[in-house]
């Protein structure tokens, strides 16, 4: 069966975006603060939302989280997405207070008569409805394995929400299989894309610590990415949101799939390198971060090999003893004392 390339899936309205068909793929996280605590969790969203989250989700645990959404709303500037475990009337309170779509759980959301109160609402308001399937709670009249989750039950899982949803007119849908095993998760993905034309959201569940869950969450997300498949990501990490946006950003800038973050090349060192290398890489990264510089800047530990294998650089730097390098596009153009290399590069970047 053909898949449907990103490009080819619908475009759904959510909030003042179109997500899906020749949209960019957006970039989302999730708070990890309790959603009723308003102010700690505007302060996360918009932090999120200027190291580049064009979405961000909040748990709704209670109608005390469902009801902050509204003084939520008023203060940020990119939808907000609640998400719904268990009780459909938090999906309801989420919806009349502001939320720009909800994710609902089809393993555990309830009956169809729940799901058909939401999808009413949601097609008065007209706010789309993403079907967040989990290997860990799966529909459990699906879910027959004896081990782990296999790819066609998240798929079929899926199927049977959208199902219903379809059954009362609606098609504002957004997909997503998160599996906690890369290979089945991508499997999962690639059987979606097959078998429908609703936007994907893609992710790997329970990815771990950043040190797993970067490592995780690309080897799962970059196939389907390259393949075409995907329309948003979340890389989901044991660690701040604002991490999870910055792995967004440069994963989807790695792959070439967009262009707005900064690119750091610096070498992983060698018996060459007589410099202190490792902390001025760091120190340039944070500085191109923050200030949205999008340019390709390179630190590299020696004279020798590094201008040559930063040729992409738009510019960098590399070192010799106690001093550096500044070239552009690999030609030298100042040298530079070791106290003076970051300022001196900055320089540089902010003239190029
Ligand atoms: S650029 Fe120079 S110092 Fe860095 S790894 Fe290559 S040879 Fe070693």
């Amino acid at each position: 069966m053909k898949m449907h390339h990103r490009s080819e899936t619908r475009k759904i309205k959510i909030g003042r975006y179109y997500l899906g068909g020749s949209e960019r793929v957006f970039i989302q996280s999730m708070c990890n603060i309790k959603t009723s605590k308003v102010d700690e969790v505007v302060k996360q969203i918009n932090e999120c939302a200027i190291l580049g989250a064009d979405l961000m989700r909040v748990s709704v645990l209670d109608m005390e989280d469902a009801k902050a959404i509204k003084d939520i709303v008023s203060q940020i500037n990119i939808p907000l997405i609640a998400d719904i475990h268990f009780d459909y009337k938090l999906a309801i309170e989420s919806i009349n207070s502001g939320a720009a779509a909800v994710r609902l759980n089809p393993g555990n959301i309830g009956s169809e008569e729940n799901v058909r109160q939401v999808v009413e609402l949601c097609k008065e308001k007209q706010i789309p409805i993403r079907i967040g399937v989990n290997s860990g709670s799966i529909d459990k009249n699906i879910n027959n394995s004896t081990d782990k989750v296999k790819a066609k039950e998240l798929v079929a899982s899926a199927e049977k929400m959208v199902k219903t949803l379809e059954k009362y007119g609606f098609y504002d849908i957004v997909i997503s299989l998160k599996g906690s095993h890369v290979k089945e998760t991508i499997e999962a993905y690639r059987l979606a894309a097959e078998k429908f034309d609703y936007p994907l959201h893609l992710g790997i569940t329970e990815a771990g610590p950043k040190d797993i869950g970067l490592i995780r969450s690309t080897a799962g997300i970059a196939p389907l990415l390259l393949d075409g498949i995907g329309n948003t990501i979340r890389i989901s990490l044991s660690d701040e949101p604002q991490e999870e946006v910055r792995a967004c950003r440069r994963l989807l800038k790695d792959l070439d799939i967009r262009n707005d973050y900064p690119n750091l090349i610096s070498c992983p060192t060698c018996g060459r390198t007589q410099v202190n290398l490792v902390p001025l890489a760091k120190q340039v990264l944070k500085y191109l971060e923050e200030n949205h510089i999008n340019k390709t800047v390179a630190v590299m530990g020696c004279i020798v090999n590094g201008p040559g294998e930063a040729k992409r650089a738009d510019i960098g730097c590399a070192g010799g003893k106690g001093q550096w390098v500044i070239f552009k596009k690999e030609t030298i153009i100042k040298t530079v004392s070791d106290e003076n290399i970051f300022g001196e590069l900055i320089k540089e970047i902010n003239k190029y």
